[in-house]
């Protein structure tokens, strides 16, 4: 019987490394609130994603959610042009905020916002675009800057899929008013849960950092309607270790992606995401879009097969945010036509460091037995 194989796998740093700051935390009995490991975390962070200004959180949601809250927008001014083709927290961080999202359609090549398709969905309310890097591909930032620029908007990018990404050079930490960041266990980088916002306005920094702990100013003000979203001691101990090893994990993780694109290179009815020359990637997904009519079976069909084989892909992202069940009634998802048709015919397949080159070989193999 072959092994079982999921999607991912999180990056563990030597457990020795591990330890050593975690004895600390015992001996210092800090565990939480802004401690020795959060400021030193913080501080090398700043360096390797080459930016001014970082906040860490709790997770990657809650710093999109708190960004969105210190961002203040004007009254009636509600809506943040965004897309569906995201984890539900991009969406959810807008709705929760009292805003209301303005879905933009995807383009087909590298599933971010269709950057034509922006301005015509600008009204007197809209407030912000909030853009994701899909798949660690990067947006087309100098066009969303352009239009963010003309019609007075904020832009916050969700980039939970571009850690350590840069596109000419430029870190994706400097895009946009803000970028937000997750370090969750799944991601190419992980503080088991954590992430992240990065942005220019000190202003900003200073409404996150008290956002992030209740609103609490100082011993007896509490002047900001805040949530509790701090990262821990433990977390911070783990991006500190984990981040001696990230580049190592991405030279093995584009190793494992060019094994896929090799193995797939001439099968006609997959469309593979290729990185433009001006991105350096993280190789942080690996999705194909099947185009059933051409490769023989469908996305489903595929899944099933690799499932009976015990490798559970993802089809990531389906359903789209605008199809929720929770926002029955709300959406349209034919307002965004090619979000929904790349989104029943994509699967991510397994990428991470420990993935060996034969597991990538046997996926392949078992994927290419659907091609009819
Ligand atoms: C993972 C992810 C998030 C949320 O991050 P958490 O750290 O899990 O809260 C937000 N947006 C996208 C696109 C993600 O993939």
């Amino acid at each position: 019987m072959n092994k079982k194989i999921l999607v991912t796998q999180s990056s563990m740093p030597p457990l020795d490394e591990y330890l050593e700051l975690i004895k600390d935390i015992w001996n210092t009995r800090w565990l939480t609130n802004m401690g020795k490991y959060h400021k030193e975390f913080q501080a090398k962070l700043k360096e390797y994603l080459d930016t001014e200004n970082i906040e860490l959180f709790t997770n990657g949601h809650m710093a999109l959610e708190l960004s969105l809250q210190a961002m203040n927008f004007q009254r009636g001014r509600t809506e943040v042009i965004t897309t569906p083709f995201t984890f539900a927290s991009t969406t959810h961080a807008i709705i929760r905020n009292g805003l209301t999202p303005v879905f933009c359609d995807i383009n087909p090549v590298d599933f971010t916002i269709d950057v034509t398709k922006i301005e015509e969905l600008i009204t007197d309310k809209t407030c912000a675009i909030m853009p994701v890097h899909v798949y660690g591909n990067v947006c087309n930032v100098d066009e969303i800057e352009r239009i963010a620029k003309k019609y007075e908007l904020k832009t916050i990018y969700d980039s939970a899929h571009t850690f350590g990404v840069r596109y000419k050079g430029v870190s994706t930490a400097n895009f946009g008013d803000l970028s937000i960041f997750s370090f969750h266990a799944t991601k190419v980088f992980h503080t088991i849960e954590g992430g992240a916002a990065c942005f220019h306005d000190t202003k900003i920094g200073r409404k996150l950092y008290h956002l992030k702990n209740f609103g609490i100013t100082g011993p007896e003000t509490v002047d900001g309607i805040g949530a509790n979203a701090k990262m821990n001691e433990f977390c911070a101990a783990m991006g500190i270790c984990n981040l001696r090893h990230v580049d190592e994990n991405i030279s093995k993780r584009k190793l494992v992606y060019e094994r896929y694109i090799d193995n797939f290179s001439n099968v006609d009815g997959l469309q593979l995401n290729k990185f433009s020359k001006d991105i350096t990637p993280n190789y942080a997904y690996f999705p194909v879009i099947f185009d059933e009519k051409i490769f023989g079976s469908s996305r489903n069909e595929v899944f099933e097969q690799l499932a009976k084989n015990d490798i559970h892909v993802r089809k990531y992202f389906y359903p789209l945010t605008n199809s929720f069940e929770c926002f029955h009634g709300m959406f349209d998802v034919s307002e965004t036509p090619i979000a929904l048709h790349i989104s029943n015919r994509v699967l991510t397949l397994p990428i991470y460091s420990e993935l060996s080159l034969d597991d990538v070989d046997r996926i392949c193999e078992i994927l290419l037995t659907c091609k009819k």
